[in-house]
């Protein structure tokens, strides 16, 4: 395989990680962007099987819901490490910490909000 530096730029990677004072976990990219993103953004977007599936059988959010105890206790993320070179798993003061977020998908929560 070539190396040429013109092909299409990997997929940008974590520089630096770290938990601001609200709690909110602020991600730097390789690529120059940065993002901010809360414990419930995260907790939400997990990719785990589990939440795949809670998503899918919940497609509409009602306004209406009502919260669990867990739910309501604010939500903190309790730890965060790297998975390979390609990954963090999340885990958080919920007790769910299945979540493996590829580093790509992360960069893209963020460009979404
Ligand atoms: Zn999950």
């Amino acid at each position: 395989m070539s190396s040429d530096p013109r092909s299409p730029s990997p997929a940008p990677i974590p520089t630096d990680l770290r938990r601001l004072d609200d709690g909110s976990i602020e991600i730097h990219w390789s690529d120059g962007s940065s993002h901010v993103h809360s414990p419930r953004t995260l907790r939400n977007a997990c990719p785990c099987a589990t939440c795949r599936e809670k998503r899918a059988a919940e497609p509409a959010v009602s306004p209406l819901t009502v919260l669990s105890p867990e739910e309501i206790r604010p939500l903190t993320v309790t730890g965060m490490k790297p998975v390979g070179q390609y990954a963090y798993s999340i885990a958080f003061s919920d007790g769910h910490e299945t979540g493996i977020y590829l580093f790509d998908y992360l960069h893209g929560l963020g460009s979404e909000g």
